[in-house]
């Protein structure tokens, strides 16, 4: 494994030395995701296996090119689960990429983000050298939480050779109640007033006025949610959640384009004139639409105002922005943040920014 990371390291001198921009890449899963991809493709693949897991310490060491579904795997057979429900877009999905693209599927709003997540990592910045940041345990808080920023950079500060991350058990039971005939504003009122209850409500889905609320937790605590809120127990629930984290849920059908909102899960129904599909207790929100720039930045404004931001998912005109553009201040961290872990601005040019 110490020759391929030489290898990395070669790729990165040379690209530095021939002004030849890399482009990292685990399966490609995720390609169609950020503004455009450039640069030759260094391929992470055979950079892979679990290094280190330890179910007593609640944490997983691997390397980059580590499939995701091998991760998940190993998780399983010791009764844990990664919470933040990577979504793996393709059954080629590694870890690395599911780090660097920063996607977190429906338990997020209840568990937290990949971010949240990541405890450690080893790090080949835009000199070719070999950084460490963070650890292995769950108590680390000494420094700057670099690892934690590169959860969503997208490749672009540098390439991740081996992340730790935290993971959790799973639920000793797991339930989902069906509401049938549930308006999009009484849906969002719902969810609201249970998140201020102590209810083990692990995911929300609502769509087409049916919402969908699954329940994670002690025997117990989910026989009395049942109890407590009604609705109709969904047979099989597992599939219809992995569906949605993998956007398979026939929301997702067809080539119109797909905007992601986030918005503070407070905000009342957004009125787009579009279908939406409502997760994370109402702070993500799916809209399809058109994907030409001006009804991008229709959308955009409307959403700016409700305090939220909105991303161009999959498809549609890239030329608007497929982030929400950055207040300058930001922008400018960001831009010295590019410079810092890769002055030469080897790694995924223009994906980001
Ligand atoms: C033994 C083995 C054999 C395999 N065989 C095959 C095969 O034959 N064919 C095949 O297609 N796949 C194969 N895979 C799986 C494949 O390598 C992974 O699924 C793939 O790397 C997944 O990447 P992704 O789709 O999650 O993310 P991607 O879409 O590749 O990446 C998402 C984003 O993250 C960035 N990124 C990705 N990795 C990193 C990183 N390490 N550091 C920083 N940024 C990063 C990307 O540049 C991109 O911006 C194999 C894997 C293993 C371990």
């Amino acid at each position: 494994m110490q020759n391929i990371v030489e290898l990395f390291q070669e790729r990165v001198r040379e690209g530095v030395h021939n002004k030849r921009p890399l482009r990292i890449r685990g399966g490609g899963t995720k390609d169609w995701y950020g503004q455009r991809l450039d640069g030759d493709v260094l391929d992470t693949r055979e950079y892979a296996g679990i290094v280190d897991y330890e179910p007593t310490e609640l944490v997983i060491t691997a390397r980059c090119g580590t499939p995701l579904a091998d991760i998940e795997a190993a998780l399983a057979e010791r009764g844990q689960m990664l919470a933040f429900e990577p979504p793996h877009f393709g059954s080629r999905a590694t870890l690395g990429g599911a780090i660097a693209a920063g996607l977190s599927g429906p338990r997020r709003a209840n568990s937290g983000a990949v971010r949240d997540f990541v405890l450690g990592c080893t790090l080949l910045d835009g000199k070719g050298d070999v950084l460490r940041f963070g650890g292995q345990v769950m108590k680390n808080v000494a420094g700057y939480d670099v690892s934690r920023l590169l959860a969503g950079s997208l490749g672009t500060l540098g390439l991740l050779l081996d992340v730790s991350v935290k993971v959790l058990p799973r639920a000793p039971r797991e339930a989902t109640l069906v509401f049938d005939g549930v308006a999009e504003v009484e849906a969002l009122r719902n969810l609201n007033e249970w998140a201020g209850q102590p209810l083990p409500v692990s995911a929300s889905c609502w769509h087409d006025g049916v919402l969908a609320l699954r329940l994670s937790g002690a025997n117990a605590a989910v026989d009395a949610a049942i109890r407590s809120l009604g609705g109709d127990v969904m047979p099989d629930c597992s599939r219809f959640w992995a569906d949605l984290r993998e956007q398979r849920h026939g929301f997702f059908e067809g080539d119109m384009p797909l905007l992601r909102l986030s918005v503070p899960s407070t905000v009342g129904a957004i009125v787009l004139g579009r279908a939406q599909l409502i997760e994370w207790g109402g702070a993500q929100r799916w809209l399809r639409a058109p994907g030409d720039a001006a009804t991008a930045e229709r959308i955009r404004a409307t959403v700016r105002a409700a305090g939220g931001h909105a991303t161009l998912f999959r498809g549609g005109d890239k030329s608007v922005g497929v982030f929400q553009p950055l207040a300058p201040a930001v922008a400018r961290i960001h831009e010295r943040l590019k410079t810092g872990f890769d002055p030469a601005g080897i790694f995924n040019p223009g994906r980001m920014y």
